[in-house]
């Protein structure tokens, strides 16, 4: 296999990469401007054309770790300008989707994610859930995996219920810290197919990575390369290459993941909610107070679980609050690309007056 399809290269993104002989590189690590990707050849540090810079309004629209870029190469072929993204199969992101000011991409083109809890305090339904509607919205396929087996006489209950709660999610048990149930998967780090690990610090993380690795990784296992002015330059990788052949992508941005979650996510969770919801007297029912709520109906009558109907209620709470807040990333942004065109007017202001 050839280094493009070991990194999970496709026919659906070859037929989006066109024809202005630009080449294909993946993200693998991103530093604030400066990627490190790679490309049929090897690996290679890319940065953003001013152009593609100026155009991105929203902050999804910059690349992110898993991204396939279309890259132009510099004439020795050791530096590659991105021009575009191509479209993403799947996304991981922090924020609301439907609101681009809000939303980041911590990870794209992920096939699988992976959500790690224990068998002690973290289980908690309520986060799963949570995680769910976030992996749902962003076009994955979730697999939660009960971490720390080993701590808990039976955790046969713990399955259970995660299976009760969320009917066609697989779920595994697994003790990473003694090597136990990690066969279970393997289905899912096949070849170059793509995951990530989302869960709380403490949950084993790390120790899963190093045992699917199998090596003591450190965070900064350094990628060096060469830039085109011959410098080296080091940056910390992000996708790691499992000995499969599996990609697993750990990055900064997952693990500061607080959770958030996204409207169309949530929906899928609370599909039963919604459903009632569509039988509200009022069609921007909150279903907190107001009169003729079917949601409430069904919550006095005891057709719907009061715990469950709690999560939705702070979820919704929390989503108004995330909206309100603004985003400060946005506003800078903004600022920047003011600045650059401001700079750009007076420097052909400049240079009129030097014409006359
Ligand atoms: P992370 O923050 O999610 O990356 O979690 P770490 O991998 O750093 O693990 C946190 C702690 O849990 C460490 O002390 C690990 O040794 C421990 N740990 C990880 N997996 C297991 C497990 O399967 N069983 C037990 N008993 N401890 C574990
Ligand atoms: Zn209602």
């Amino acid at each position: 296999m050839d280094l493009l399809a070991a990194h999970g290269w496709s026919s659906y993104f070859a037929q989006h990469l066109g024809a202005d002989g630009c080449v294909p590189a993946r993200v693998i690590s991103e530093q604030r401007d400066r990627y490190w990707t790679v490309s049929a050849t090897g690996e290679l540090p890319v940065e953003l054309s001013g152009r593609f810079r100026f155009e991105a309004t929203f902050p999804r629209e910059l690349p992110a770790v898993g991204d396939w870029l279309a890259v132009r190469l510099s004439p020795d072929d050791r530096m590659g300008m991105a021009i575009r993204v191509l479209p993403r199969k799947s996304v991981i992101a922090r924020g609301t989707a439907g609101r681009p000011a809000e939303e980041q991409i911590l990870a794209a083109n992920v096939d699988t994610a992976f959500i790690v809890t224990t068998v002690d305090r973290d289980f908690t339904v309520r986060r799963m859930e949570r995680y769910l509607s976030m992996i749902w919205s962003g076009g994955a396929e979730p697999v939660i995996l009960i971490n720390k087996v080993d701590l808990c006489a039976d955790h046969s209950g713990l399955m259970a219920q995660t299976g009760l709660a969320f009917p066609g999610v697989a779920v595994h048990a697994l003790s990473a810290l003694h090597d136990h149930g990690l066969d279970s998967l393997h289905g899912y780090l096949g070849s170059a197919r793509t995951s990530v690990m989302l869960g709380s610090s403490g949950v084993g993380k790390s120790t899963l990575l190093n045992r699917l690795t199998g090596q003591h990784l450190q965070r900064s296992g350094d990628v060096r390369a060469a830039d085109q002015r011959g410098r080296h330059t080091t940056s910390s990788r992000q996708m790691f290459v499992l000995p499969g052949g599996g990609l697993l992508i750990d990055t900064p941005g997952l693990r500061e993941l607080s959770l958030s979650h996204a409207a169309s996510g949530l929906r899928r969770t609370f599909a039963d909610i919604e459903t009632l919801a569509a039988q509200c007297r009022f069609r921007d029912c909150r279903h907190r107070d107001e009169p003729e709520c079917a949601v409430l109906e069904a919550l006095d009558g005891g057709l719907l679980d009061r715990s469950h109907y709690d999560n939705f209620i702070k979820l919704l709470k929390e989503q108004d609050y995330q909206r309100r807040r603004g985003d400060p990333a946005m506003n800078a942004r903004t600022k920047r690309r003011w600045k650059s065109m401001t700079k750009e007017l007076r420097l052909m202001q400049e240079f009129k007056r030097g014409e006359e």
